[in-house]
């Protein structure tokens, strides 16, 4: 594709007749162009005329022909290409479309200026050229225009909106983390016989690398029945044993998916189930309690671990936090903890976490009031798995949490496209690749090497690494106009 300095057009309404047909350019010469054919009727000025207004007026071509027509005039860097962009909305008739294209072609030329018809989604290439929005968010555009379903259009809105990219660039970030520290002890490789430096210790680095695997995993899987789907929201039940996470878990499903019992502990692993609110899918996952987990039998140590471990990994690889307290016991003073048990980067906050308050058929042992400090900005829903009250709330506010865009998905299996997919495979093959070397007792710059494949396999998934080849392949997708 050509420089960017120049002056693109293009139809962005399809081709055929309609109410109303669009023609965008986006460049420098956009407002020159477009004003030398359009005459303003009067003034209709909407915005502040400098940065995003519109003008009525009619459009006027040859053989004294007009026709009425709207400017839409959007200024940069306040555009979609931060660029100057404007937009005339007229009538949708082909011959008119075509006479009009082919004068504001022919005028500009004629009058020295550079305007040229744009080529396939190259005002999307030129948002994100421009660094107005990132290669993920570029694709998602084309699979809002491809949608088909409500959830797809969704899904693909959420990754518009950026959530999605902001959760692959943490995991990037967390890939690089490991990286610099595995570079920074091959530094200090020669001097850790004689200081004490322990940078990262093998094991540290095999945990890391794994729990991102885990979360690149997840974007790849696919239903056994192979249907073609979006994955769903990973949200985790999680909270003291016996509060009714498994109750609230079936009865969101409607069906009893998680046995439940009056004795603690009785969830040991984590059970998953789907459920569709509002066209988006969500991955419940309901898990073993945190905190004191009353164990029978002599083997307690060994198995409390491993279900505290496996709650703790489950709620790692979670985007969505339910956290649910039993409303008829009192408040313990370890609740308050049940973010801090949790790495820092997967901690449950008021942006990407509920706070159920359950069992409230029964007499209240606390007030919201009562609740520690750290629960006090999450959103609070009162429900009872017993009579169903709240749950429709709940419902209703776990879809909302989705669609406000505030949300880490990138534990969440989400659209990915051809392209993304392979390059998650690929970076999955050289984490494990990391792990055998790091298993293996290799040395750190072996590592290093197949960390550093990794990141510059999320690095181009993300944009960061591009070339024009790479770019041509995306943007070639998208219909013209776009
Ligand atoms: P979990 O350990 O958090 O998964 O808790 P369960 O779902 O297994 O529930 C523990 C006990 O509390 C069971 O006996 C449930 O029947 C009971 N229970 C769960 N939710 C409610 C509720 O809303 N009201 C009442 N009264 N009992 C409940």
């Amino acid at each position: 594709m050509d420089e960017l300095s120049d002056t693109v057009l293009a139809v962005s309404t399809p081709w055929g007749s309609s109410p109303r047909a669009i023609i965008r350019m986006s460049g420098p010469n956009a407002l020159s162009c477009a004003m030398k054919i359009f005459a303003e009727e009067e003034p209709f000025h909407t915005g502040t005329p400098g940065t995003y207004h519109s003008l009525r007026g009619r459009i006027e071509l040859e053989d004294r022909t007009a026709a009425p027509a709207v400017l839409y005039i959007m200024k940069a860097p306040r555009s979609y290409t931060r660029e100057d962009v404007v937009e005339i909305h007229t009538f949708g008739s082909i011959p008119l479309v075509e006479m009009l294209t082919e004068k504001l072609l022919r005028d500009a030329h004629s009058a020295g200026r550079e305007l040229r018809l744009a080529e396939p989604g190259e005002f999307t290439k030129r948002a994100f050229m421009n660094g107005r929005i990132d290669i993920v968010q570029a694709e998602a555009v084309l699979q809002i225009i491809r949608s088909r379903t409500d959830a797809e259009l969704k899904l693909a809105a959420v990754q518009l909106g950026g959530a999605f990219s902001q959760g692959l660039r943490r995991t990037h970030e967390r890939i690089a983390n490991q990286l610099s520290l595995l570079e920074a002890s091959i530094d200090f490789s020669d001097q850790q016989d004689d200081i004490d430096v322990h940078l990262i210790s093998a094991r540290d680095t095999t945990d890391e690398l794994e729990a991102v695997r885990e979360i690149l995993l997840e974007q790849i899987r696919r239903p056994d029945n192979g249907q073609f789907h979006r994955g769903g929201v990973r949200t985790v039940f999680f909270g003291p044993p016996n509060a009714g996470k498994s109750s609230l878990f079936n009865m969101l499903l409607g069906w009893p998916r998680a046995i439940t019992s009056h004795k603690s502990g009785t969830t040991r692993d984590a059970l998953e189930a789907e459920l569709i609110v509002d066209g988006i899918t969500f991955r419940l996952l309901d898990t073993a309690g945190l905190g004191r987990i009353e164990t029978p039998g002599n083997n307690k140590p060994a198995l409390e671990t491993l279900t505290t471990d496996m709650t703790t990994r489950t709620i790692g690889t979670s985007s969505l936090f339910v956290c649910v307290l039993d409303g008829s016991r009192p408040l313990e003073k370890s609740y308050a903890e049940f973010p801090q048990q949790l790495p820092l980067h997967q901690r449950p906050n008021g942006a990407n976490c509920l706070l159920v308050i359950n069992k409230t058929d029964l007499p209240p042992k606390f007030s919201v009031e009562d609740l520690p400090l750290p629960w006090q900005d999450f959103t609070i829903i009162c429900t009872s798995a017993v009579t169903g009250s709240g749950i429709d709330v709940l419902k209703k506010k776990m879809a909302g949490k989705i669609t406000g865009g505030g949300i880490d998905c990138s534990a969440s299996p989400a659209v990915l496209n051809a392209r993304q997919r392979i390059l998650v495979e690929k970076c999955i093959e050289s984490l494990e690749q990391a792990s055998r070397s790091v298993k293996e007792g290799a040395p750190a710059e072996l590592v290093a090497l197949d960390v550093r494949e990794a990141s510059d396999h999320l690095g181009e998934l993300l944009g960061k690494i591009t070339t024009e080849d790479i770019l041509e392949k995306i943007f070639s997708q998208f219909c013209i106009g776009k």
